[in-house]
């Protein structure tokens, strides 16, 4: 039973810069700036201009925690930076294992980004309590916000709906526009693996919200931030001996998203939970974290790898298989909507700070040490020799030549069983490429698509005073967006 007042819903929102069914951001008004007072932030979605600067207040007036680092530019040369929140009077940054957190690698989840710089502000704020105290002297968190900033300027400039980067090449258009790619279909390892014919085909397609780009990490922003990841653990993997891992290494990385409230540890490209005993460390972190969020907010997030269907080229994905990193996971944030009301943000945030306490905790109990499976450290210790993905995945699958060649060896996974479905709704969330003959399960799923675009119009026709609040009609763009992609 949900805690009393955990539901604070308003449809009134001060800024209509935050509206799914507005498909012209040049026509808002202006947003309120931010004042500068660190209570005052959370109380709207900020621009990228305002997130900069909580950014570097946060570590200007708290050097003892917090640390401001570039660790790459995006596409059009912004900076991608990260705060490094430890407690820097209590060992040495670089030794300490690192709880990574990104949010906003999809532009238009606004609430990603917000909740991300909430946790932020929550482990400085609350690190004189003894158990923030301890996690500080224990961990390094880092915190990559936004990890598309491109992206995220451009839903508030100009396309309220966008999710991908804003990589322009010029192979790569979309009818003669800015393609942009999906980031989280552009890590490696499984980059571009499908048993799914029609989804390849949407894989493939620079106009769908689901292109994977020419290449794995073709997009600065996801090579910035596996760089940071890659270079901390092989640090930890060289520091290694008897066995034991050296300092340094990745406890966890977690990817925040909206909107499905679920949380998906790999692995996102069969939608098969990993063999024991890493299937098994990942589910009692799910339910560690949805114990604290059932306690914060009232409410319990759905849990497991086949909460959405697969999909190829996630950063968990890679950080558990190519890392080994295994407390790993998409959060994917609140049920609604992309534009959820402001006054929900520290809402979410507190929801989602109650649930880092708890992964911190986790790994305190539980360890962090990389797979025995899985990912470098596990190809250390078995000197196993690589395979490729096809092999792994079965014959049903049919990588892309950039997929195939991965360093790390994949052998359990072998055993998943890779006869993937059909992508069902998700189908209808990505706009088809044009030519090519459409198998008949496709057309059903446009029709389908169709009577759903008409759905809104015929509750507001039919029925103005029961409109529901929060219609899952996502864009008027010519992006069919009516259901979160992971
Ligand atoms: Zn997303």
């Amino acid at each position: 039973m949900p805690a009393p007042g955990a539901r604070r819903l308003s449809l009134v929102e001060p800024w209509s810069g935050n509206n799914c069914h507005q498909t012209n951001q040049q026509n808002r008004p202006p947003p309120t700036p931010w004042s500068g007072d660190a209570t005052e932030f959370f109380k709207d979605y900020r621009n990228l201009h305002d997130i900069n600067r909580f950014m570097a207040q946060l570590a200007q007036e708290n050097p003892r925690f917090v640390v401001l680092r570039e660790i790459g530019r995006s596409w059009e040369g912004r900076p991608l930076q990260v705060l490094e929140i430890t407690d820097h009077h209590s060992g040495n940054v670089a030794d300490k294992p690192c709880i990574f957190l990104e949010g906003g690698i999809h532009a238009r989840e606004w609430i990603a980004p917000a909740a991300v710089l909430y946790i932020a502000g929550a482990l400085v704020r609350e690190s004189s309590s003894a158990e923030v105290q301890k996690y500080l002297q224990d961990f390094v968190f880092t915190l990559l916000i936004p990890v598309n900033p491109d992206g995220y300027v451009y839903s508030w400039e100009v396309n309220r709906m966008w999710r991908k980067t804003r990589s322009n090449r010029t192979d790569y258009l979309c009818h003669g526009h800015v393609a942009g790619v999906d980031a989280n279909r552009n890590w490696g390892l499984t980059f571009g693996v499908t048993n799914d014919a029609y989804y390849d085909q949407q894989l493939h397609s620079p106009c769908t919200q689901v292109f994977i780009g020419p290449s794995a990490f073709s997009e600065p922003e996801t090579q910035a931030a596996s760089g940071y990841l890659q270079k901390r653990q092989q640090s930890s993997l060289h520091a290694s001996k008897d066995g034991k891992m050296g300092p340094g290494h990745i406890a966890a990385f977690i990817d925040y998203h909206s909107y499905a409230q679920a949380m998906l540890p790999p692995w996102a490209v069969t939608g098969k939970t990993p063999t024991n005993p890493d299937g098994a460390y990942q589910t009692a972190m799910t339910s560690a974290v949805n114990a604290a969020f059932q306690q914060s907010s009232g409410r319990t997030f759905r849990t497991g790898a086949d909460v959405f269907p697969p999909d190829p080229g996630t950063g968990p994905d890679w950080a558990f298989g190519h890392l080994g990193i295994r407390a790993t996971m998409t959060v994917e944030l609140e049920g609604r909507s992309f534009c959820l009301p402001s006054n929900q943000i520290e809402f979410v945030g507190s929801e989602q700070w109650a649930g880092v306490k708890a992964l911190a905790g986790f790994l305190t109990v539980q360890g962090s040490q990389p797979s025995s499976s899985f990912g470098i450290f596990a190809d250390r210790a078995t000197n196993r020799g690589s395979a490729t993905i096809s092999e792994l995945l079965g014959s049903e699958v049919h990588p892309k030549p950039s997929a195939i060649g991965s360093s790390t060896s994949f052998s359990q996974l072998a055993a998943l069983d890779a006869q993937g479905g059909q992508r069902g709704q998700e189908a209808l969330s990505t706009t088809a490429s044009p030519g090519g003959g459409l198998p008949s399960f496709v057309v059903v799923l446009l029709i389908l698509g169709a009577i759903m675009l008409m759905a809104p119009i015929a509750i507001f026709w039919f029925g103005r005073e029961k409109r529901k609040p929060y219609v899952r009609d996502a864009s008027q763009i010519g992006e069919t967006a009516h259901v979160e992609l992971e």
